[in-house]
């Protein structure tokens, strides 16, 4: 089955009445079989059928061996630390996105793990790195917000080496664009609210694994703390996965055209997108990728630039997330990355005059206009 049909039909359920769409089972418990029978569901936090059926899709889309849902990014990227228990060394990109430094740095290094933060499109670099007791290497890529490239394989064949675990955070490029599994990832990250969900109507999250050992593993800290995504959220998030292809065509093309737009702006001074020839990352991206995404970054002339684009689109919201179907734009140092040290912010281009855009599905000639008359207003 290829990727489109399997977001509509991959490893879909058979209802006893026929239904086309998976119910809500809005049920914290289940009534038992009987005394000492096995019964497929007891209580909600541990699994649910709406949640099963969610979480098979998603296994099914990401060639893994099991997938988790949970009720948001963080509460996933969460649950996955809980495998390092509280030592060790993980090797972690430098670029993230702002709440999973957060974590890093503010709740898993306080209990005893030890981090090293690298620009991981450098391979050699992440290999030098590497000691006796390194457990993981973190990736995001592209990353976020300053779109930097890694190639997957090459860190993948790093970590395994050392008895280390890859971790990708796919939530930019989805499984449509970019299948981390396949190229040597043990476990792939995703913020369902982003791409996967794709109407900006609800958070969830989800740890996809290569072996089923690791998803067991996994759910059993999911049990056991509970941040698990109710049956409501699951069932918009299965909805919107089955119109992921249609929106990302249209998101990735809406992108190329605004990044190639900008790009001829005499304010802008520099555009963040992969999807350039000459994106030091291209040819990873075009070797291990399928798409380029829809995600932009940029740096204008001035803060003033910056801010008068922020007041002034009507079309584009000026609101923090990504992956839905209205475009977004933010202002990272005052919001997904306004945790970060200024200094380390600044060195990585993240200033007062760097934007970010998530495209949306809208048409792409209102887009620029709203961007033109952004631009060139007062
Ligand atoms: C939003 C986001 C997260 C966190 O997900 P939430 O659903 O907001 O908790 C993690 N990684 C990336 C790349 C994100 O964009």
């Amino acid at each position: 089955m290829r990727k489109d049909t399997a977001c509509i039909h991959a490893a879909r359920g058979k209802d006893e009445h026929g239904a086309i769409a998976t119910p809500i089972y809005q049920s914290a418990t289940f009534v038992h079989k009987g005394v000492e029978e096995e019964s497929p569901y007891s209580y909600s936090r541990v699994q649910n059928p709406t949640r099963a059926a969610l979480e098979a899709r998603i296994a099914a889309l990401e060639g893994g061996a099991d997938a988790i849902a949970f009720a948001s990014g963080m509460a996933a990227e969460t649950v996955m630390m809980t495998l390092f228990e509280s030592s060790g060394h993980i090797i972690s990109g430098d670029d993230l996105y702002g709440g999973s430094i957060r974590l890093f740095r503010h709740v898993s290094a306080p209990s005893g793990i030890r981090f090293d933060f690298v620009d991981t499109s450098d391979a050699e670099k992440v290999k030098s790195l590497i000691r006796p007791d390194t457990k993981a290497i973190y990736v995001e890529t592209p990353s976020n917000p300053v779109m930097q490239v890694t190639d997957i394989r090459a860190v993948a064949e790093i970590a395994h080496a050392a008895g280390a675990l890859l971790i990708v955070d796919n939530t930019f490029l989805t499984p449509l664009f970019q299948r981390p599994l396949e190229l040597g990832a043990d476990i792939v990250i995703h913020s369902g609210t982003k791409y996967l969900g794709g109407h900006n109507d609800t958070l969830a999250g989800f740890l996809v694994v290569n072996t089923k050992e690791l998803g067991e593993r996994l759910r059993f800290f999911a049990k056991t703390v509970g941040a698990c995504l109710s049956p409501f959220d699951c069932f918009l998030v299965e909805r919107g996965v089955k119109t992921l292809a249609v929106r990302l065509e249209r998101q990735a093309a809406n992108a190329q055209k605004i990044a190639c737009w900008l790009r001829s702006r005499p304010q802008v001074r520099k555009v963040y997108y992969i999807g350039f020839p000459d994106h030091p990352g291209f040819a990873v991206t075009s070797k291990q990728c399928t798409g380029y995404g829809a995600m932009i970054s940029l740096e204008l002339d001035s803060p003033e630039t910056a801010k008068k684009i922020l007041r002034r689109v009507k079309v584009l919201q000026y609101a923090e997330s990504l992956g839905g179907v209205e475009s977004l734009i933010t202002y990272p140092m005052l919001q997904t990355h306004a945790d970060i040290p200024e200094a380390e912010r600044r060195a990585r281009g993240i200033n007062d005059r760097f934007l970010r855009i998530s495209a949306g599905i809208e048409n792409a000639d209102d887009l620029l206009e709203d961007l033109e008359q952004a631009l060139e207003g007062k």
